[in-house]
Formats: C-alpha cells, sequence, structure tokens
C-alpha cells in the first residue's frame, strides 16, 4: 500500500541544521576522546552483522534513533586510525581541514566526471595537482589528475604502458593476438601491481618479480638479466615499477638504475611512492627522486601521510596524451562545447563519476601551509628515528630493516628459542599487544623471519605515545617468557 505523498519523511532545513549541530558536536568530542577508544577493535566476526535487523524498516525512523544506533552499534565495531596508538599498516590521516571540506563536498554533492559538470573543481584539481608536483619536485613537465586509490593510478599506469606497448592496439583488438608483455617490479612491491596486472589482461605469470638486495630494494642487475632474458624469448618488456618506500619497510628502489635500463629497453618506468610520497616535500629526501627524468608515471597517496581523508590520491604523468588515449571515450550524452580546451577528468582513469576530491587538498594544504606540512612529517621521521635508537639499546631486541622515513621493523629474541619458536613468539606477541586495544602494529615477514613494524605516521603521534607504547611491548614480551 502507497502512503500519500505528503506522508513521504523529508528532514526540513531546520531540522537538518540541529542534527547536524550535535553531529558537530559529536566530531569535536571524538577527536578530542579518540585516544580513549581501544585503537583495535574486540568485536567477534558476526557480532555487528547479527545487532542488524534482517529486513529495512517500512516506517520512517528519526535520526536520532539512527545515532543511538551508530553509538551502541556501529562505534564498537570500528577500528581507531584517528588514535595516535595506530601504528599499524600505513596511516590514513584526516586532519579537522579535510573534515571540513569533506562536509562541503558532500553538501555540494557535485559530480565532477568532466570540467562543464563543475569547472571549479576540475580547475582547483588541475592547481592542486601543480602544486604537489612542485612540492615533491617532480619534473615540471609531468601532469596529474587525482584517483581515488593507488591501486587504480597503478592500473591506469599498466593499462597506459601496455597501450603504448601495443601501439594502442590492446584497446581495440584486445590481446588475443598480442604478443607476451612483461612487466617487473620487486619481491617486496606491493600487491596492486599483481592485481592490475591480472586485470589488464597482460596476466599473473607475466609478472617477474625480481629479486631484492639487503636493504630490500630492488636489485637493478637481477632487473636487466630479466629483460634481457625476456626480449630474448621474443616477448615485450612494457612495464617496471620501481617502489619508494615499500610497504614492509619502506625500501627505496634505486631509480636511476632501474630507469636508465628502462631508457635502453624503451619500457614505460611507473614510480609507486604511496606512502614515502610525502617524504618528497622535504628536501633532504629529494635523494629518493635521483633519476626522475626516466619516470613515466608517478603515484603517491595524500590520504596515507598527508593528512588529507582517504580517498586522495596524486597521479602524475609524463605523456598525458598517452594517458587520455587509452582512457578516453566520448559517447553523444557526454559531448561538450568545451572539449579539447580544459581537462575532462573523466577520459584521466577508470571511472567516470568523480567526487570533488580537490577541495579538501586545498584546504589542508592551506590550513598547515608548506612549513606546517614539512613540520609534521619530519617529526614523524624524527619519532622513528628516536624509537629506532631505544629499540637497538636493548639486548633482546632485534632491528631487522634500515629505519628509512618513519617504519621500524623489529622483532624479540627470547634466549634459548629457535627460529621458528622466535616467529611463534612473536606473533603471539603482536595479537596480545593488539588485543590490549593500547596500541595497534602490523607485521611483515622478512626473510622468514615474522617482523613487528611499527609506523610513527598518525597525524597527531608524539614522542610520548611512541614511548609509552615501546614500553609495554618491552614489559609484554618479557612477561610472555616467564
Ligand atoms: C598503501 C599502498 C598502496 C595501495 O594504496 P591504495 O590507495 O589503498 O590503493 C600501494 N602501494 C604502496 C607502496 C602502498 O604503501
Amino acid at each position: 500500500m502507497q502512503i500519500p505523498l505528503d506522508k513521504v519523511y523529508k528532514m526540513t532545513p531546520d531540522e537538518f541544521r540541529k542534527h547536524a549541530h550535535e553531529l558537530v558536536e559529536w566530531m569535536a568530542g571524538y577527536m578530542e576522546n579518540v585516544e580513549n577508544w581501544p585503537v583495535k577493535s574486540s568485536v567477534k566476526p558476526g557480532e555487528i552483522f547479527d545487532k542488524i535487523p534482517d529486513k529495512p524498516p517500512q516506517h520512517s525512523e528519526s535520526f536520532d534513533s539512527l545515532m543511538r544506533d551508530f553509538n551502541e552499534i556501529i562505534m564498537p565495531g570500528i577500528t581507531h586510525w584517528q588514535n595516535p596508538n595506530f601504528f599499524a599498516y600505513f596511516p590514513a590521516n584526516t586532519s579537522p581541514a579535510s573534515i571540513l571540506a569533506e562536509m562541503l563536498i558532500a553538501t555540494l554533492g557535485a559530480q565532477c566526471m568532466i570540467w562543464e559538470t563543475s569547472p571549479a573543481a576540475a580547475e582547483l584539481e588541475e592547481k592542486m595537482m601543480i602544486w604537489l608536483k612542485e612540492l615533491t619536485g617532480l619534473p615540471s613537465g609531468f601532469e596529474g589528475v587525482i584517483q581515488d586509490s593507488a591501486s587504480t593510478a597503478t592500473l591506469t599506469a599498466i593499462l597506459t604502458a601496455r597501450e603504448k606497448a601495443t601501439n594502442f592496439s590492446g584497446n581495440i583488438d584486445g590481446l588475443e593476438k598480442s604478443v607476451i608483455l612483461k612487466v617487473y617490479c620487486s619481491e617486496q612491491t606491493h600487491s596492486s601491481v599483481e592485481k592490475a596486472v591480472k586485470i589488464s589482461g597482460i596476466g599473473r605469470k607475466n609478472l617477474i618479480k625480481i629479486p631484492v638486495r639487503d636493504d630490500f630494494s630492488m636489485d637493478p642487475e637481477k632487473l636487466r638479466e630479466a629483460i634481457f632474458h625476456d626480449k630474448k624469448n621474443g616477448h615485450v618488456p612494457c612495464c617496471v615499477v620501481a617502489t619508494l618506500g615499500t610497504t614492509g619497510t619502506t625500501a627505496v628502489d634505486p631509480l636511476r638504475a632501474i630507469g636508465e635500463i628502462c631508457r635502453e629497453n624503451d619500457v614505460w618506468l611507473h614510480v609507486d611512492a604511496a606512502m614515502a610520497g610525502t617524504a618528497l616535500i622535504l628536501p633532504e629526501f629529494q635523494w629518493m627522486l635521483d633519476g626522475k627524468e626516466y619516470i613515466d608515471s608517478f603515484v603517491f597517496n595524500p590520504h596515507k601521510w598527508m593528512f588529507t581523508n582517504f580517498d586522495c590520491t596524486a597521479y602524475f604523468v609524463k605523456d598525458a596524451p598517452a594517458l587520455i588515449k587509452t582512457f578516453e571515450i566520448l559517447p553523444e550524452y557526454l559531448k561538450t562545447r568545451t572539449r579539447g580546451k580544459v581537462n575532462d577528468y573523466r577520459d584521466w582513469g577508470v571511472p567516470l563519476g568523480r567526487r570533488f576530491r580537490a577541495l579538501k587538498l586545498w584546504s589542508v594544504i592551506r590550513t598547515y601551509g608548506v612549513e606546517g606540512l614539512r613540520y609534521k612529517v619530519r617529526n614523524h621521521i624524527g619519532i622513528a628515528a628516536e624509537l629506532s635508537e631505544m629499540i637497538s639499546k636493548e639486548i633482546d631486541f632485534e632491528i631487522l630493516a634500515p629505519v628509512i622515513i618513519c617504519v621500524v621493523c623489529f622483532r624479540y629474541i627470547p634466549a634459548g628459542y629457535n627460529e621458528d619458536q622466535i616467529n611463534v613468539f612473536n606473533e603471539n606477541l603482536n595479537y596480545r599487544l593488539n588485543d590490549s586495544g593500547k596500541l595497534y602494529l602490523s607485521h611483515t615477514v622478512l626473510n622468514g623471519r615474522y617482523t613487528l613494524r611499527m609506523v610513527t605516521a598518525q597525524t597527531n603521534v608524539t614522542l610520548e605515545h611512541v614511548q609509552k607504547a615501546w614500553l609495554l611491548i618491552k614489559e609484554t614480551a618479557r612477561s610472555l617468557i616467564s
């Protein structure tokens, strides 16, 4: 049975105002108290699911009742990424300026697929990409576009490389009759590269994982050999992905050596700097970009370490026309009078629809200022160096990888344990620490060793948080052996 139109629920502007003001109170209170929440949610699988009704409500419910359930059902199942004791993975930082901009973005609800559907969004995006290009020291000829994630940007790069390598026939004929294309990355490269190679039709077996050196960076000589070998077999090397700041240990692949090999073999060089890209705003980290003249495409995530809410990925390319040629489509309903005179970003990546993400970047960069951003990033790097020193002082702990930016890899070594026992011990230690709710660490495996990984880059982390966390780690480890 249908209800009359005038009975259909509609939130009035005054009701909206009331709820929004209450929410702002909630938001500010959350920011003030986020440290008091257990960092990692301790709910069991299915616990939240079972608390949500199986069927949607037939009749209108109040927003207040939604907020009640949000607080009671949802909040216990949240992992608090904005808690400064969040040391896991890489951060997904927010900042007040970014959150405020997100409110505007949500309110405008603009769909920024082409210039005409919001000229300000397209032009602010173009300008923000110029700001970021200059801040990170990328070559001046590069052009940038905001993507939803580094994974998408890397897919975008590999698809463009595929099209260049096949003289743009892949898009038209498919890959069935194509030569075999090869993509290269190191053993420490992020899994998004493998995903992109699968999606692109190149095929996972054509992704060659190059061994790393002692510092977990790609061995360029091994890359040279692999490319030589593939060419000898009639295959076509299509793309090399170099990482600045691997996910495990923030190892930095040697860009210049890799770039020279790419140039000699006419191979697309994509650089994944998802996390470490932010460190490039510091002059003392420009060394990572030595060899930048060889780069074809570059990605980094302001939504990780540049205080901008997820999602906001910055993707740069040297040859923007090749990118556009790979992605452009022109159905009748998208034809405009301005085409060719402006940037229609729907042609610069996979999705058609796009959020107005440049606004939050603008808000963050203006609010912090370049000096403020540099201060915060430098501070995080300094904290990691101090943590590494604290760990090195203890004879029963071991650092397992060079500390380059803000990730410290270590483990505990109980006396008399063999390698297998040490691994089991550190895995248990990790669970024990995370279950405490006082901090959150994640792990990796390096040369067969279970490795604890501590990232000191949450927006509001201080040396005190890290000192306290380190005390807890030491005490917990030592108490677990007795
Ligand atoms: C986090 C990360 C990614 C994936 O980032 P998304 O934006 O979540 O897709 C890719 N590469 C590296 C090196 C990363 O650290």
